[in-house]
């Protein structure tokens, strides 16, 4: 399978996704997932009218970024380490991957330097799973989000997190829809928070992810296939 039919595949399963679930058509958005893969498959997706890519290294958007026409868009969506937020602010749109107020600090400072305000999400861990990195939905976090909204040069426009590793469709299902509702409660407790973006869903779990409420997936393999 061709890169070119692989998106257009992906795509026509979102939108027959959105209409099914009675999302407005649309109003889910396409992040390909380019991690891993050759700048040479990335342009190639461009070619074919792609505009928004994922990665998750630092280096690997220094390589890729400068190799494609200024109208792509690439957002961050890895674990960003603190010596690593220069380059992230230099080469991301958008940096989805905010999981410590220490991290938000050092993105808003440089963003001062370079002048701009960086997009970001709030990367949430509903799985629960320790391992993983993310904000835990606990007491703590509305204080969190309260000193985030303080940083000037950081606009918080959505939560994003990674569905839970199950094959259960309904503790997916569930899990996506704790973080919906996470949003909500932002929304209606923390006052200027007005962030309404949904990253959720991933190649083995975006329709569901669609049916609760994402307003972004990240698809790579089913885009770029497997990665070793
Ligand atoms: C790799 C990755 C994806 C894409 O995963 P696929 O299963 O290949 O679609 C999405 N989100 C994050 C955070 C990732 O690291």
């Amino acid at each position: 399978m061709s890169i070119k039919s692989n998106l257009e595949k992906v795509i026509s399963d979102i939108r027959n996704t959105e209409a099914e679930f009675g999302r407005k058509d649309g109003s889910v958005k396409l992040l390909a997932v380019s991690k891993t893969k050759p700048v040479e498959d990335v342009i190639e997706a461009y070619n074919c009218g792609q505009r928004l890519f994922g990665e998750n290294k630092v280096q690997e958007a220094e390589e890729k970024v400068p190799k494609l026409p200024s109208d792509a868009q690439f957002h961050m969506i890895g674990h960003l380490q603190s010596n690593k937020v220069n380059k992230a602010c230099q080469y991301f749109s958008c940096i989805q991957s905010v999981d410590s107020l220490k991290i938000a600090k050092k993105i808003d400072n440089r963003c001062k330097v370079l002048d701009k305000i960086m997009d970001i999400y709030l990367d949430i861990n509903i799985s629960g799973e320790e391992s993983k990195t993310g904000f835990n939905n606990d007491d703590n976090l509305i204080s969190v989000v309260n000193e985030i909204l303080e940083l000037k040069h950081i606009r918080v426009i959505g939560l994003m997190a990674i569905g839970s590793h199950v094959e259960d469709r309904e503790l997916i299902k569930s899990s996506f829809k704790d973080l919906k509702e996470l949003l909500f409660k932002l929304q209606n407790e923390v006052e200027g928070f007005t962030a309404d973006q949904l990253s959720i869903g991933m190649s083995g779990d975006y329709k569901e992810a669609i049916q609760m409420g994402s307003t972004m997936v990240r698809i790579g393999s089913s885009i770029f296939g497997s990665r070793y």
